[in-house]
């Protein structure tokens, strides 16, 4: 037996959050650091798949979790037109929230503090752990640092990593509807998609089923900073539209703003920890969204770790790391590039029918070995 490790967690978003709470639960004794003076998510839906559903209903969100989330099972996938497309997917349960009420949630449960105003500015080595050293002038000293801080990530740069994003060559428009601005608003139920040539619509009641979420993917040559917060405007994005099945229009009519995002991924990194430091979620991994994995992978990440930091003592922190690192690498890899052939599957409806009903079959194998994963039990089975 060895004291408590400590565990600095750079970054507050849902990987970050997530990580501290496995963390916790388990023993070590965590920090989190976040740039950002106050929390900060966007107001947007998110859809939590049943593989990191089954690790957040073994912890202490159980309970609340089911309260403030909608469901579904499987996907409901439709042509441009209204046409139902058959087979449909896997009857996987996943829960549907918003964003800043998960973040909300996560933020309620983790046990250590969480600072927020303190940007990462560097990370050293030092003869015991790590020092973190912050642009506010605070410094760290730490066992372990997680850089959680997302797709531009300093805590990558600082082991020697220099990676950029690539687009994917689409943007998404994301906004929120009251349901009940539409007829049929309080009727929806469960994970709805649209497919038409070179553009994909998704919705999802999220909030008790009082908002409607939806994200709307289209072609840009434009690159974008992978923001939330770029406004989008609402009648580029119907005349986007023009000609599709009517609750696709309903939807677009009904927003008041809507806002894009770039969507970016990125090679797999040939490394993702270096002696007491280590990446994850989008730092490590970004992936562009047509699996709905982000986040789902992020929490995988925290999960797995906390299997593997607990009890390890504090020589044997470098190498819990790289087994972490080779546990999660291929996996994150797999789902990143499933991600993106889940996108292009989404888009294809104007390719030949041979063409389509070999990405639909990637796309039913994928979400197989994607959704029934536990890593927790994977993280036990190499220790
Ligand atoms: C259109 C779209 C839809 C999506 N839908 C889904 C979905 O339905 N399901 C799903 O699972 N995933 C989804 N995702 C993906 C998911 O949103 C992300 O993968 C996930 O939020 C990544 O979490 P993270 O904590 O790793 O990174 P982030 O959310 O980016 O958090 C990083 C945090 O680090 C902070 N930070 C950054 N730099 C520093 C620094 N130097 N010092 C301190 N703090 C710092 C930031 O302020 C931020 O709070 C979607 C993505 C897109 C684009």
């Amino acid at each position: 037996m060895t004291d408590s490790l400590n565990i600095a967690i750079v970054g507050a978003g849902i990987g970050g959050l997530s990580a501290a709470l496995a963390l916790g639960a388990r023993g070590m004794n965590v920090t989190v650091f976040e740039s950002a003076e106050t929390p900060r998510e966007a107001g947007a839906g998110l859809s939590i798949p049943p593989n990191a559903l089954i690790l957040l209903k073994r912890t202490s969100l159980c309970d609340k979790i089911e309260k403030i989330t909608t469901r579904s099972q499987g996907l409901t996938r439709r042509t441009s037109r209204g046409e139902l497309v058959l087979p449909g997917s896997p009857t996987v349960l996943s829960y549907q929230i918003h964003r800043v009420e998960f973040l909300e949630m996560l933020l309620g449960e983790v046990k250590g503090p969480v600072r927020f105003g303190h940007r990462c500015a560097a990370v050293e080595d030092t003869p015991t752990g790590v020092r973190l050293i912050f642009a506010n002038g605070a410094v760290c000293d730490v066992d372990v640092v997680i850089g959680a801080d997302g797709i531009h990530s300093v805590v990558q740069r600082q082991i020697g990593l220099a990676a950029h994003p690539t687009s994917e060559g689409i943007v998404a428009y994301r906004g929120l509807v009251p349901s009940q601005k539409l007829s049929w608003g309080a009727e929806l139920r469960g994970l709805n998609m649209w497919m038409g040539e070179g553009r994909s619509f998704i919705c999802f009641p999220v909030s008790q089923g009082r908002l409607i979420n939806i994200v709307a993917f289209v072609p840009s040559m434009r690159d974008m900073e992978e923001t939330w917060y770029a406004p989008g405007d609402v009648r580029a994005l119907a005349a986007e539209y023009e000609g599709w099945d009517s609750p696709v229009q309903d939807l677009i009519s009904a927003l008041d703003q809507t806002f894009r995002w770039g969507i970016y991924d990125r090679p797999p990194l040939p490394y993702w920890s270096r002696g007491h430091v280590t990446l994850l979620g989008d730092a490590a991994h970004p992936m562009v969204p047509h699996f709905g994995q982000g986040a789902g992978q992020a929490i995988e990440d925290g999960f797995a770790l906390a299997v593997l930091l607990e009890r390890a003592r504090r020589d044997e922190i470098p190498a819990r790391l790289n087994a972490y690192q080779e546990l999660r690498l291929g996996r994150t890899s797999r789902v990143q590039a499933a991600s993106r052939l889940a996108g292009r599957f989404y888009r294809s409806a104007g390719s030949d029918r041979a063409e389509q009903a070999q990405r639909s079959q990637a796309w039913m194998s994928a979400a197989e070995w994607i959704f029934p994963h536990d890593a927790e039990k994977a993280a036990l089975a190499i220790l």
